[in-house]
């Protein structure tokens, strides 16, 4: 479908745009056009102001992040801000870092909003796990290394198991894929522990911090030395976590990102 989101048919409505992993030069060209012509927009934690700041200086900016205003915002309230704001005929932007669909929560809001009789479009951005690997120059799926990739949460829903990492670590070892692990830092730990039930401990492993940021950083190992060189370099969120032989020649010193110079 085509879109043209800068038209007035397109207020009354929610666009969940993806802001990409930070750098405000890898916003696709549509997430940009929904930002210029959003008259409200709801903004996470993980994007960068200068991606909100793209908007019309009339457009009312909600920051609904858990670091923004208030604590957390409970998503139920962001469902009826937005519903509130459609209906008084807003051009509604619910921004979120990286792509909206990808550990975003994206799909509960497009079904609450979708319950509710509006319109929802969906504009995705590059996620967070893919820059990351990118700006190390790491294709994820070197065909000497990987035939395939898993995006996967280091963080389970509250109340509910984590993923099987021992089952994962033996799939990752037979069918050579690579794993990019989002919001893993906490329990990298664990996750070390677990992977090396069924991956080599020499197997390599990157940790990216703030992806495509003037401030990013990243650090290489082996995954038996995962949790000690986030502790030694200081590595904390938001970080991408890369486990696979797609790593392997990657500087381990943290290089500087002569491109963002
Ligand atoms: N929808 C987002 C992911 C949201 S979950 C996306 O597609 O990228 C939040 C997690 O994403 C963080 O804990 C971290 O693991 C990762 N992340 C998001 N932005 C990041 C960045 N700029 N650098 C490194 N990791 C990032």
């Amino acid at each position: 479908m085509n879109h043209d989101l800068s038209h007035p048919g397109a207020r009354g409505c929610v666009t969940l745009v993806g802001a990409g992993p930070g750098d405000p030069e890898l916003l696709t060209l549509k997430a940009l056009k929904a930002i210029q012509a959003a008259t409200v927009l709801l903004v996470d934690d993980l994007v960068n102001p200068a991606i909100v700041a793209l908007a019309a200086p009339t457009a009312r900016v909600i920051h609904v992040g858990k670091r923004g205003g208030c604590k957390s915002t409970p998503q139920s309230f962001i469902e009826k801000l937005m519903l509130t704001a459609v209906s008084e005929g807003e051009n509604v932007v619910r921004l979120k870092g990286g792509d909206p669909f990808l550990f975003g929560r994206g799909g509960e809001e497009v079904a609450h909003l979708q319950a509710a009789g509006v319109r929802v479009q969906v504009v995705n951005g590059i996620t967070a796990g893919l820059a990351a690997v990118t700006s190390l120059n790491v294709p994820l799926t070197h065909r000497e290394h990987a035939q395939g990739v898993v995006f996967i949460t280091g963080h389970a829903k509250p109340g509910a198991l984590g993923p099987d990492w021992r089952a994962l670590a033996t799939t990752a070892h037979n069918a050579k894929l690579t794993l990019v692990i989002y919001m893993g830092m906490t329990g990298a730990a664990h996750i070390q522990a677990e992977l090396l039930h069924g991956l080599p401990a020499g197997t390599p492993v990157a940790i990216v911090q703030n992806v495509s940021l003037p401030q990013q950083r990243h650090a290489t190992c082996t995954l038996s030395g995962l949790a000690a060189t986030i502790t030694r370099e200081n590595l904390g969120s938001p970080s991408i976590i890369v486990v696979g032989d797609v790593i392997a020649g990657v500087a381990a010193v943290p290089m500087a990102q002569q491109w963002m110079a």
